[in-house]
């Protein structure tokens, strides 16, 4: 299977947290938590077409005004999602540049600001560049199953935590990978056609296996179709192979219940991102602060039988022995 998705941090683990997700067949990125971008070049940061924010401490929100200077004067659409409070945290970083020239741009840069409350709602406005960036558009929406973001081949989920204020966690869900045995086609006398397009989705929506089905196309000049079931055809001309999953986890109190939602987030994820801040003899310390240590990371991601774990979000006291708490999580990890 090909992977559609290459997840990499943006900065070292010492620096700003940012996780970019790159898509591989397309021209297109989307970002968890929101660091200094400088090490991203502009050609990748305009492909970020989705912003995810885990919370606005400065270090994972300061990437916010070198980006909306990159993306001024473009024709762009930019959604950004944060926890209570998120849109009109964006509106006062907004507010506080002077726009009074940008009306006659001919290009409408918009950022789409949306912001999750632990109630399941999440509430949204738009801030247009031909505006001034003032709010405008409110709208608010149900989060269902803690999906925010449902999109053809991929899903964005969230968990919250507690870092002693409201904190998300994030994982992005590959959708099945649907492929079609064309040999196993031609073997029951079916041409390819638009009707596999719409098999597919059918497959990904989780139609069930007795769903009608209709195969449709054209031969010599006349219209054919067949019917089928859902079933039959995926067992005989499909095979369905799990997509992948990625998951970011950053900043978090080590609570029986932030471990549960953790661990559930990242259930059989691909790729765990995870902080790793104090060294596990600093367990004090990280309670104090709301922050993990290096082994309770290794030991969420291997409750959570995670494929592969990467630490990040490391204290500077550090400086220097990252590979402590690089060895420390993967101890923890593969512990048996
Ligand atoms: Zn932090």
């Amino acid at each position: 299977m090909t992977p559609q998705f290459h997840p990499y941090l943006i900065n070292g683990p010492f620096d700003d947290p940012g996780l970019y997700i790159d898509f591989l067949f397309e021209r297109r990125a989307i970002l968890f938590d929101l660091g200094d971008l400088a090490d991203l070049t502009p050609r990748k940061l305009l492909r970020i077409s989705h912003i995810f924010v885990s919370h606005t401490h400065v270090d994972h929100f300061i990437g916010f005004d070198q980006l909306v200077r990159l993306c001024l004067g473009r024709e762009k659409r930019l959604h950004l999602y944060g926890p209570a409070g998120f849109v009109d945290q964006v509106g006062h970083r907004l507010a506080a540049y002077t726009w009074n020239l940008v009306q006659n741009y001919p290009t409408d840069f918009t950022i789409v600001a949306v912001e999750l409350h632990r109630d399941g709602r999440a509430f949204g406005a738009e801030f247009h560049c031909r505006d001034g960036f003032r709010r405008m558009g409110d709208s608010s929406f149900a989060v269902v199953d803690g999906v925010l973001l449902d999109e053809e081949n991929f899903r964005v989920r969230i968990a919250f935590l507690d870092h002693k204020v409201t904190c998300l966690a994030f994982c992005l869900e590959e959708k099945n990978h649907v492929n079609i045995m064309k040999n196993r086609l031609e073997e029951m006398g079916l041409p390819v056609g638009e009707w596999l397009g719409e098999l597919k989705r059918a497959v990904l929506r989780g139609d069930g296996d007795e769903a009608p089905v209709r195969a449709w196309w054209q031969e010599r000049g006349e219209s054919r179709e067949r019917f089928f079931t859902l079933g039959r055809l995926k067992s005989e001309v499909l095979r369905i192979v799990p997509g992948q999953k990625i998951a970011y986890v950053t900043d978090a109190l080590y609570s029986p219940e932030n471990a549960a939602r953790i661990v559930a987030l990242a259930r059989n994820a691909d790729y765990l991102f995870i902080e790793s801040t104090f060294l596990d003899e600093e367990a004090d310390r990280a309670r104090e602060r709301c922050h993990l240590t290096a082994r309770q990371a290794g030991v969420l991601a291997r409750a959570a039988g995670a494929i592969r774990v990467t630490p990040f979000h490391f204290s500077p006291k550090y400086a220097g022995e990252g590979i402590r708490i690089q060895r420390e999580l993967e101890e923890a990890f593969n512990e048996r």
